[in-house]
């Protein structure tokens, strides 16, 4: 078994069931290993604390799988954890959802690997060296406990260029994805483009805060910025809104979610779709002083680490005081953070910062989490990135 040794005093997180090993803390690797191998971590007073993959072309050197020295990490070891992972997930594929992340990485104890499903399809994205070499192995599990049309691979990612990987897409098992695949979320129908479409082709992420959301808006007014395929604006027109406005600057996500409207049946007098920049469009609709009951701001990740966090809270901030500015008293504001380096409780502060500058007092009635889909394991934080609140304009 190849063998790495940590520098003395840096083992302390390694201990802690925390599965990243960071360069700096190794103190010895013995020669031979390669990127990809499983290989036997061990503290300077030579105790062995876990198994994980290596990798040297990572900031995180060592993925830290398992624990359990008795344990050997082979073909079944990888298999077990897929299927555990899937097990998990089971009940919440239900005739009115076929759509649900199967695995999250770190937090499913399979770093450096996703896998969301899609009705009868299943698109993966893999990060790590090590999880690549055994992708066959997963692939097959995957098919024998979901028996899926199709496992496309999307790994596109900026994460594999650090993990000296190239950009991978393309069929796995199965057949092709057609362009859209056909999806149901909280019963409403998404056409969701596996092989075009950002991120894995679906934020599923959201599922339960659109419903919660979609709680408030009988017979309102709706602002659905962000919106991409349009969830949170079809699960408004589903719970009754009036009317709703969605925004996005993507092109491709603005044609898809007017389809969406389309196919669920809703009535498109009802809706105004808006290409554009939300942030140029808050101030243009401050301008014209049009007011809005209900307000969703789901932005892409402002702060993609914690250096950029100021940054990143200031256009926070920003944001949502031109949504605060469009709302009457009583007016409610459903807005959420992506960045896992922003924490709930500064997103709180930076909704007082914002309304205070808005003029606005606000009374914070709910708070929005990830779902169990993408659970947070409490020796890997940083697994947890979505948070939102829904906020009162009182
Ligand atoms: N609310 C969506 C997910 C939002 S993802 C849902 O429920 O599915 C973030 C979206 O913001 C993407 O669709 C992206 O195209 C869009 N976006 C990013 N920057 C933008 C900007 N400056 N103005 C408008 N849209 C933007």
């Amino acid at each position: 078994m190849n063998k790495i040794t940590l520098n003395k005093g840096k083992d302390k997180a390694a201990w802690q069931l925390h599965p990243w090993v960071f360069s700096g803390a190794i103190a010895n690797i013995q020669p031979g290993i390669s990127n990809g191998d499983v290989a036997a971590v061990y503290n300077c007073d030579n105790e062995f604390i876990a198994y994980g993959i290596y990798n040297n072309s990572s900031r995180v050197a060592v993925r830290l799988l398992e624990w359990d020295p008795n344990k050997e990490i082979n073909e079944a070891w990888w298999r077990n954890r897929v299927k555990k992972a899937v097990g998990h997930r089971r009940h919440l594929l239900r005739d009115n959802n076929d759509t649900v992340r199967l695995i999250f990485a770190e937090a499913d104890f399979l770093p450096g690997l996703i896998a969301d499903k899609y009705a009868d399809f299943i698109s993966i994205q893999v990060h790590a060296a090590g999880v690549e070499r055994v992708k066959a192995i997963i692939v097959d599990e995957l098919a024998i406990q979901l028996a899926p049309r199709g496992i496309y691979e999307r790994s596109d990612l900026k994460s594999r260029d650090y993990e000296g990987l190239p950009d991978t897409n393309g069929l796995l098992w199965g057949e092709l994805p057609p362009e859209f695949v056909d999806i149901i979320e909280n019963g409403i129908q998404y056409q969701v483009n596996i092989i075009e479409g950002q991120k894995s082709g679906f934020y599923c992420d959201q599922r339960e805060n659109r419903a919660l959301t979609a709680q408030y808006v009988q017979g309102k007014n709706v602002l659905d910025c962000f919106c991409y395929s349009g969830g949170f604006t079809l699960n408004a027109f589903r719970q009754g809104a009036a009317a709703v406005t969605s925004v996005d600057s993507s092109a491709l996500a603005i044609e898809t979610l007017k389809n969406n409207v389309i196919r669920n049946g809703f009535d498109t007098l009802k809706h105004t779709a808006v290409h554009a920049d939300v942030n140029k469009y808050l101030r243009q609709l401050g301008e014209e002083g049009a007011k809005f009951d209900l307000i969703v701001l789901d932005p892409p990740k402002y702060a993609p680490s914690r250096s950029t966090l100021e940054k990143a809270s200031r256009a926070y901030k920003d944001l949502n005081r031109r949504g605060l500015l469009l709302l009457e008293s009583g007016g409610l504001l459903a807005t959420f953070s992506c960045s896992g380096a922003m924490d709930i409780d500064t997103f709180k502060q930076v909704l007082a910062w914002a309304a205070l500058d808005a003029g606005k007092e606000i009374q914070f009635i709910r708070q929005f989490s990830q779902p169990e889909d993408h659970p947070v394991r409490a020796s890997f934080p940083e697994g947890e990135y979505l948070k939102g609140l829904l906020v009162r304009v009182v």
